[in-house]
């Protein structure tokens, strides 16, 4: 790092935004991330407000030597968004929405979180498919290929992607579509942000309407083994329509719940079903029968407030470690070995979480995109989450130990879950072919790897 100093007025005046120093007004809440592990100290953030910011930022760091790292919700759990020193480029204030009823498509700017595009999609009925926590940002999601409640039918966040406006490594705007330059826009969905800042993303929103038939079922975590091995089954039969998923966790306190099981493990049935209520029910009956039900949330809900149902449980400020991968069943062995590690959960706000992944996504040929792994049923995420920095070691070694248990059940993993793990870990992300393919575009697209706070693609 170059001392910046006295060219640092001169960059002030070029960019529209804020330039904040340490001991700056907005420098601790620009630097905060979501998982309060992480307290690093740039030497300067950029809140940028437009490309030409982010195009200006870009020059400013390589003139200076400084190490960018590049902040969208600054949700993701490795904390990449902010570092040490170096410069922070906050798309924090970039967060508009601009929605083409007529097309059905929105574009989105490069820092706005979920709730930002549902809310503003909604008032067409329309939904971009994307993740399911609405302060989640729409940036690190789309850029490691993005899925949620209604990605089985609509595909995943990239799959909806038609091209981005991107900043690259030399500070030029370029885009990236289906039609023009294919290679960039074939790796950023999937690749991170290995290959450029994006400004603004255009996606193809689906009509869903603004209600669904959704709500979490809660069963008995006793009963949890005997349900995971009729589920396995069973949501594979079903329609691109019905999403089910699992979450092993103490039950919060909601008043579908009854108040002699809040605190205790338990296991919850959140679901998605995009069509007719009566039709959906049957669907689920079977799922509802098997075992008792305890708690039914169940009901036609009204999307934005479904996608904003579990922001609570996830807070900004906690200290978080994920450990992940997509399991190729859930055999016997794999279900005995999530339980027995779920039984000792290190901490009341700590979740296993196991999305049924396969529909839509899985009929996309795996190397149109940089998201090779399309045909896994279900995804592990152990999600540890605790308060006090002394429980760290403790936590975070049950998550290592857990996802070891698992292991051998695995294949491959999702970019946007993993944790600062190594080169090695990123690799698993991906295919040989698509690794190769990644490091092509990287060499061609960021040959200095100017953009390397990320799950790092080296060129
Ligand atoms: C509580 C929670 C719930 C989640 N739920 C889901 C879910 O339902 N589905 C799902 O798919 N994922 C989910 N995720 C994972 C999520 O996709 C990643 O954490 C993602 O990286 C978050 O993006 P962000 O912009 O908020 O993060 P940031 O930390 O700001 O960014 C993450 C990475 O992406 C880069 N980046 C961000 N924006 C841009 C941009 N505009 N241009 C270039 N690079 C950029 C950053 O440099 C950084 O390396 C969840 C995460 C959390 C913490």
């Amino acid at each position: 790092m170059k001392n910046f100093t006295e060219s640092l007025p001169g960059f002030r005046k070029l960019v529209a935004g804020n330039v904040i120093l340490p001991g700056e007004t907005d420098y601790d809440e620009s630097r905060a991330i979501w998982n309060g592990m992480f307290d690093k100290k740039p030497a300067l953030i950029v809140r940028c407000t437009s490309t030409e910011d982010i195009s200006q930022s870009v020059l400013f760091a390589r003139k200076n030597q400084l190490q960018i790292a590049v902040k969208g919700g600054g949700h993701n759990s490795a904390g990449n968004a902010v570092c040490d020193d170096g410069i922070v480029i906050d798309l924090s204030l970039m967060q508009d929405v601009q929605v083409n009823a007529g097309t059905q498509t929105a574009r989105v700017e490069g820092g706005c979180l979920l709730g930002k595009v549902d809310e503003l999609t909604q008032e067409h009925g329309l939904a971009v498919s994307a993740g399911i926590i609405s302060h989640t940002g729409a940036g690190g999601l789309t850029l490691g290929g993005g899925f949620g409640w209604i990605s089985r039918k609509y595909g995943l966040t990239i799959d909806n992607l038609l091209s981005v406006e991107l900043v690259t490594a030399e500070g030029k705007v370029v885009t990236a579509s289906a039609t023009e330059n294919e290679d960039l826009f074939w790796a950023v969905r999937g690749g991170g942000g290995n290959f450029g800042i994006v400004s603004s993303f255009e996606f193809q929103a689906a009509n869903i309407g603004t209600e669904v038939y959704t709500g979490p079922l809660v069963k008995r975590f006793e009963d949890a083994a005997d349900y995971f091995r009729f589920y396995r089954d069973y949501v594979r039969t079903m329609p691109d329509e019905m999403t089910i998923w699992s979450v092993l966790r103490y039950a919060p306190p909601l008043p579908f719940i009854p108040e002699e099981y809040h605190g205790k493990m338990v296991l919850l049935i959140p679901f998605v079903w995009l069509g007719d209520q009566a039709e959906g029910e049957k669907l689920l009956q079977p799922i509802r029968d098997k075992g008792e039900t305890i708690g039914d949330g169940s009901g036609m809900k009204p999307w934005t407030g479904w996608q904003a149902a579990f922001d609570g449980l996830v807070e900004h400020g906690a200290r978080n470690y994920w450990k992940s991968h997509h399991l190729k069943n859930l055999s016997d062995e794999c279900i005995e070995a999530i339980l027995s590690s779920a039984a000792r959960l290190p901490h009341g706000e700590s979740e296993v979480f196991i999305p049924h992944m396969e529909g839509a996504p899985s009929r996309i040929d795996p190397v149109s995109t940089a998201f090779p792994h399309r045909n896994t049923p279900f995804l592990l995420n152990i999600h540890t989450r605790w308060r006090d920095a002394a429980d760290d070691d403790r936590c975070i070694l049950w998550a290592k130990e857990f996802h070891d248990a698992t292991r051998p059940f695995s294949q491959g993993v999702y970019v946007n879950f993993l944790s600062e793990e190594g080169n090695s870990r990123v690799k698993e992300a991906y295919t040989d072919e698509v690794w190769s393919r990644l490091v092509e575009c990287k060499r061609k697209w960021d040959p200095e790897n100017v953009f390397r706070m990320n799950q790092n693609i080296a060129p």
